[in-house]
């Protein structure tokens, strides 16, 4: 018998894993590791759940589809749930499928039952809602039962479709309500477009057309989305009010006539055997279509049986999707590099003779951790094959033993950091060898500072990678506070140094004395604590608004407890940002930082500005810190004066107030004494 408490423990960690990648995939439309491994871990948890549905973690998959909306979107509810689809990998699983819609409608297994087989689109569903056949409301799928309001975005997409077309064979009159489902994507041959530009700009790279769709439609600025050319493809329903269907066939060929884009390889089947030549055929044809697709989808054809056979959990009983396997590839791994991560994180790396894997050229390839290098047994000079899962870092799945040059021996981890020679530490369950040489070792360092100046973080323009590692091996900036007195050190040298001439640098002091004031999520995120992404400072900032807070509570004798209380923020972020404040060296870190930077405090996400123009006077001692009222008037819109003029629309005065006090008196300001304020607060806030 199994230790519960362990598979408890193991639950839990898939969960949050799970999680963690499932806001990384589809907030913020970066994944963090590829679908295949995301895949594995979603059926172990899938696994273990059934042996044990009392031990199920309240933030498991399989209670929710996708991820919740992220900020900055009005939320959209769904009428009608947008669910997810089961997948399966196999022919056998097919068979399966089929079988158990069988049992389930208690039909002899030899009953013919007419299915719809589509290409599975690897893009964005989207529902679109239509009112007497005009386009009203676009939404994202979001966690299936409220998504995100798109609708300005959508109507940016030429292919869909603003009013319904006449002219259909089974309709007069367009339907009361209609809610299309469909996919978003963007084409491979736009998708590559639309990286080189992106390069060119300096702005975010795309894994895979998938994310580019996805990170182009979910822009708050509809003007964004409408300069990538983004396409569609209808192929469900949601809620309606109309003449009704008998057939998803009909209703598709209905969506034809109506405008909408349906997938021309659509196919009815009247049999498994017809499915699975479907599957292949379509995979034939894959690697020559012009957009991506990750599979075929297998639905009844038959309404009334769809409706009988209805939903388990999370996805139809109705229909599934069938996955394509990962695209492979065989080549030589010439030597296998150990990156140094700026956690210290020591990574192998296998540098390959370039290879075109499923129409991108690949060169490197992960291998994860000494762990798993040894337990493959990949050495230097082996012929491997690669896989890449249509996203980023490709991995190595096995060695050709029987191309094994000879003389091959097994590779060594190194004991030491290749980078700073410091000892090599095992660190937690998660297999990873850690270079114990913190800051000292110039690869940390490096990559730290590299971080900290990064796009999500300071943003600072014109110190890229390269002036990062130049300036580093000059010895001129050594940790971030060096950043901003580089100006005063190293003016003169600068300009002496090749490439860089009087606009260049003043070009670079510029974009940093910009980046003095920066947002509380930035901050955050700058210091590069681990397991603390975007997101998550996003999160941190939006809940304790001002930066004195977060550092009060993460010092805090109960931190953990207070950090948790977060959304998404779990049991190993917690450790991390309560160790990340221990340490004495980022302590002072922090305050020669914060001697060079102010940290703006974060804004009320809610979009509630009403004390927009009006500007607020503190004055005399107050109950609570100036730091947190000063944060609340600014969530509100307001502004905190230093001092009163005919312009200031209220004193707040405490106990003792100063010459403030007379001063608003003088001017006739409103003056609000502490409760005052609270009622005026509370009522701004409702
Ligand atoms: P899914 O994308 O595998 O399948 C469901 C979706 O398929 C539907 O919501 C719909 O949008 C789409 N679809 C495309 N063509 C369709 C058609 N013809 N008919 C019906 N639907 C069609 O499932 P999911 O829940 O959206 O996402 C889970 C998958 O996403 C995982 O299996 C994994 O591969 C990937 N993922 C990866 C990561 C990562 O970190 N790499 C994280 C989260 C999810």
């Amino acid at each position: 018998m199994e230790n519960e408490d362990q598979i408890k423990q193991e639950l839990q960690d898939l969960a949050d894993k799970l999680e963690r990648y499932d806001r990384a995939y589809h907030q913020q439309d970066a994944p963090l590791v590829t679908d295949a491994e995301y895949d594995a871990l979603r059926r172990r948890a899938e696994e273990l759940e059934a042996r044990y549905p009392h031990l199920i973690p309240t933030n498991s998959l399989s209670r929710r589809v996708g991820f919740a909306v992220a900020t900055g979107f009005q939320k959209a509810t769904h009428t009608v749930p947008m669910l997810s689809l089961g997948d399966i990998f196999s022919e056998a699983e097919v068979v399966d499928f089929m079988d158990k819609i069988h049992r389930f409608l208690g039909l002899p297994m030899d009953a013919p039952i007419e299915m719809v087989a589509e290409p599975k689109i690897d893009g964005l569903g989207f529902s679109a809602w239509y009112e007497d056949g005009v386009f009203t409301r676009g939404a994202t799928r979001g966690d299936g039962m409220v998504g995100e309001d798109i609708t300005e975005n959508l109507k940016t997409i030429s292919e869909l479709p603003k009013k319904l077309q006449a002219g259909n064979d089974l309709f007069d009159a367009p339907p009361k309500i209609l809610d299309v489902r469909g996919e978003v994507y963007m084409s491979k041959k736009d998708f590559f477009i639309l990286n080189e530009n992106q390069e060119k700009i300096k702005e975010k790279i795309f894994a895979n057309p998938r994310n580019a769709a996805a990170g182009s439609l979910r822009q708050l600025d509809a003007n964004i989305t409408a300069k990538r050319h983004l396409q569609i493809f209808a192929y469900a329903l949601g809620a309606y009010e109309g003449q009704s269907f008998k057939t998803h066939w009909d209703f598709l060929q209905t969506l034809k006539g109506w405008g909408f884009p349906v997938n021309p390889l659509i196919r009815l089947c009247q049999t498994t055997q017809e499915m699975l030549d479907f599957f292949h055929e379509v995979g034939e044809k894959r690697a020559g279509l012009p957009y991506d697709i990750d599979g075929v989808v297998y639905k009844v054809n038959d309404l009334a049986l769809q409706k009988r056979l209805g939903f388990i959990a999370r996805s139809p009983r109705w229909a599934i999707a069938h996955k394509f396997p990962a695209e492979q590839a065989t080549t030589r791994l010439n030597k296998i590099r150990i990156q140094v991560g700026r956690t210290g994180a020591m990574t192998p790396v296998a540098d390959l003779e370039p290879i075109n894997v499923g129409g991108v050229l690949v060169q490197h390839a992960t291998l994860h951790n000494a762990d798993e290098l040894k337990r493959k047994d990949i050495r230097e000079g082996d012929t491997v094959v690669i896989q890449r899962a249509g996203d980023v870092i490709p991995q190595v799945v096995r060695v050709v033993l029987e191309k094994r040059p000879k003389n091959s021996q097994p590779f060594e981890f190194p004991s030491v950091c290749p980078v700073c020679g410091a000892h090599a530490m095992r660190e937690g369950a998660d297999a990873v060898t850690i270079c114990t040489g913190g800051l000292t070792c110039p690869a940390q360092a490096m990559e730290r500072l590299k971080h900290f100046v990064s796009k999500d973080a300071l943003d600072i323009e014109g110190l890229g990678d390269k002036n990062i590692e130049q300036f580093y091996q000059l010895g001129w900036i050594k940790n971030p506070v060096d950043i901003f007195t580089l100006q005063e050190r190293h003016e003169f040298d600068l300009l002496s140094l090749e490439g860089w001439g009087q606009k260049s640098a003043l070009k670079l002091f510029d974009a940093i004395q910009r980046r003095k004031t920066v947002p509380l999520n930035r901050f955050i995120y700058a210091l590069g604590i681990p397991e603390i992404g975007e997101a998550t400072a996003k999160d941190i900032a939006g809940y304790f608004k001002s930066w004195q807070s977060f550092q009060e509570n993460a010092v805090a004798s109960d931190a953990s407890e207070r950090l948790m209380k977060i959304d998404g923020i779990g049991v190993a972020m917690a450790k991390e940002i309560v160790d990340f404040f221990g340490e004495e060296h980022n302590q002072k870190l922090l305050g020669n930082l914060l001697a060079f930077i102010t940290v703006e405090n974060a804004m009320e996400e809610t979009g509630k500005t009403p004390w927009k123009g009006k500007t607020f006077v503190l004055t005399g001692t107050l109950s609570v810190a100036r730091e947190e009222v000063k944060a609340r008037i600014q969530e509100l819109g307001g502004k905190v004066s230093g001092s009163v003029s005919s312009k200031t629309a209220y004193v707040v005065a405490g106990t003792d107030p100063g010459s403030k006090y007379t001063n608003a008196l003088k001017l006739n300001i409103p003056i609000l004494n502490e409760e005052e304020f609270k009622k005026l607060l509370d009522e701004a806030l409702k």
